[in-house]
């Protein structure tokens, strides 16, 4: 039987007898070998060997982790994008690159910042200060007369979900009352203290909070999720003895997931989603957890399409059966994905701590909870996880010291802010603007699947919806949009437009659709027109997209961005 399967001679022993002879010979053998072998090398020798062995066998085992995480592809690209860096770095190249890039940056400096002369500067303290009325002036000027993405009508991607004036009333009031409080100091702000952990109770109720659960508050989804993947590395490392974390995400996880990579050198194995449902390809997640995983994440919804990754048969599934903790990046769900359920929509996933496998949440209050900006929520299933969030010195010169989250002082009015909009909301406030952002996002949905050119990308279930071209620039229909006072998000691989679906946007739907369908006439009107059509793909959003697209011209993309952040501080 042995020698027709391996095609060579095995001595297959007929009994057990045989066999322990078999096995002592073999023993003896090797034996043998060993002895012969150091009868013939000296100890220098020898230890020469192990080390050759060892370093071998090292190196085979990186190569093998990095054929295994990058593919072939991957690895070539990385070749590719090396070789382009080190292309760049020589000089007469990069003398050429920085003057385009500095083109560039002229460009955005303009575009931000090219109506700051009319205003006056302050490069320094002024030498006595402004009258109050004065600054209130400039206050209102400052918003007023500049250019600027218009919120208010509602033609904007996220960015500010409800608006409403008695709500930034309220908030603003509650500002006034608390502005002087800080959340490191409880003793002195006690009021503060009581109504942040009643934020998080009101969010862990949501959320279905098993006994036991708990959560903080935090400045935005982005602090959220980096404690979460803190506090699963603090925990790995302590509970499970794991010095070299990786987690698993799905490419559509937020950028925060790939930050706390960076800040925290916690490898992330990147998923690519379904082609058809754009969820995460769970044969690949699987494929990526080893000993080493502390953590597995998706969304409920992603940001780029909106889409919930498979919780309820999938991720939970995976993370209960490796015993992995499991994270659910609610922060855009937030509290549309929280009330889905109550306001009656029956196609509503499961995704809260009611799976067991869900190990913490993370939901913005500062988007549909509609709280000022600066506030989200991590929630915990158990403090075994949250205390590893926890920085804790009790040995410092300046006294025993213990901060929550990233900050140490803390603006308590933001909390107070976010305590006051929910509730004064309440779960019927929820409800009914989950029902009117749903219904709207699919009408939307409904609307832009008709339009001949444009398609959706995959099924969005809540508040977004993105949308692509097989036949047209995605580009040039970003750029029309821009030149009609629409301010959406421009997607990549693939490209694509998001629009997060807000309160304010619910008021111009109908507009959007009649642009987009107009726009969609334009472009093929154009198309068909020879001297029009050769100049599409020459917008700045295309030319952008198109070195950033590049494994090639990836890098000077990154020289792009960095400008643009620099501009943030030019005066
Ligand atoms: C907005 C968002 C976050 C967090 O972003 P912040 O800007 O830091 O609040 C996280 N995840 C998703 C899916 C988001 O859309």
């Amino acid at each position: 039987m042995f020698s027709e399967r391996f095609g060579f001679d095995v001595p297959v022993p007929e009994s057990w007898a045989e066999l322990v002879l078999l096995i002592e010979s073999l023993y003896f053998e090797c034996l043998h070998q060993l002895d012969e072998y150091r009868s013939n090398r000296n100890g220098l020798q020898i230890a020469k060997d192990i080390v050759f062995v060892l370093v071998v066998n090292y190196y085979l085992k990186r190569l093998w982790r990095l054929v295994n995480d990058n593919g072939i592809t991957g690895i070539v690209n990385g070749l590719i994008l090396r070789s382009v860096s080190f292309f760049m770095g020589i000089s007469f190249v990069k003398s050429k690159i920085d003057k385009e890039v500095s083109k560039v940056r002229a460009s955005i400096e303009n575009e931000l910042t090219g109506q700051d002369g009319q205003f006056p500067v302050f490069n320094e303290l002024p030498v006595e200060g402004l009258k109050e009325k004065q600054v209130l002036e400039l206050l209102d000027r400052l918003d007023h007369d500049y250019k600027r993405g218009d919120w208010e009508h509602g033609r904007i991607s996220g960015a500010v979900y409800h608006g409403g004036s008695d709500l930034i009333h309220l908030q603003s009031q509650a500002f006034e009352k608390y502005i002087i409080s800080n959340q490191l100091h409880p003793d002195v702000f006690p009021g503060v203290r009581k109504m942040e952990s009643e934020v998080v109770a009101m969010v862990l109720d949501m959320f279905h909070g098993p006994e036991g659960s708990c959560g903080t508050t935090t400045s935005g989804g982005s602090e959220s999720l980096l404690l979460t993947c803190l506090a699963a590395k603090m925990y790995a490392l302590h509970e499970r003895g794991i010095t070299e974390p990786e987690m698993i995400a799905p490419i559509t996880i937020h950028a925060a997931v790939y930050k706390a990579s960076y800040y925290f050198g916690i490898k992330l194995h990147e998923i690519p989603v379904d082609p058809v449902t754009f969820k995460v390809n769970l044969t690949q997640v699987k494929k990526h957890i080893n000993r080493n995983t502390i953590l597995l994440l998706g969304s409920a919804p992603n940001f780029p399409h909106g889409i919930v990754d498979d919780f309820e048969h999938g991720l939970n599934e995976l993370a209960l059966k490796y015993n992995i903790p499991l994270h659910v990046d609610c922060c855009l769900g937030s509290f549309v994905m929280g009330m889905m359920e109550r306001a009656g929509f029956e196609d509503a996933p499961k995704f809260d701590f009611r799976l067991d496998g869900v190990t913490s949440i993370s939901c913005d209050t500062h988007k549909y909870g509609f709280a000022p900006k600066g506030s989200s929520v991590i929630l915990y299933r158990n403090q075994s996880m949250r205390k590893y969030q926890y920085y804790i010195n009790s040995k410092w010169t300046g006294g025993l010291y213990g901060s929550v989250t990233l900050a140490g002082s803390r603006p308590g009015a933001l909390t107070v802010g976010c305590w006051a909009t929910m509730v004064h909301l309440g779960q019927q406030g929820y409800i009914d603007s989950c029902k009117l952002i749903i219904n709207t996002a699919r009408k939307i949905k409904h609307e832009i699947q008709n339009i001949k050119g444009l398609s959706i990308i995959g099924d969005p279930i809540g508040s977004v919806v993105a949308f692509t071209s097989e036949d047209y620039s995605i580009y040039d229909i970003t750029d029309r949009l821009s030149a009609r006072g629409w301010h959406l998000s421009t997607l990549q691989r693939p490209p694509a437009i998001h629009i997060a679906v807000t309160i304010p946007t619910c008021k111009v739907s109908n507009e959007l659709i009649s642009d987009l369908k107009s726009i969609m006439g334009e472009i093929e009107r154009d198309a068909e027109d020879p001297t029009i059509a050769k100049k599409e793909n020459k917008n700045d959003t295309a030319a952008l997209y198109g070195i950033a697209g590049s494994v090639k011209t990836g890098p000077i993309a990154d020289r792009v961005i960095e400008a643009f952040l620099d501009t943030m501080y030019k005066s």
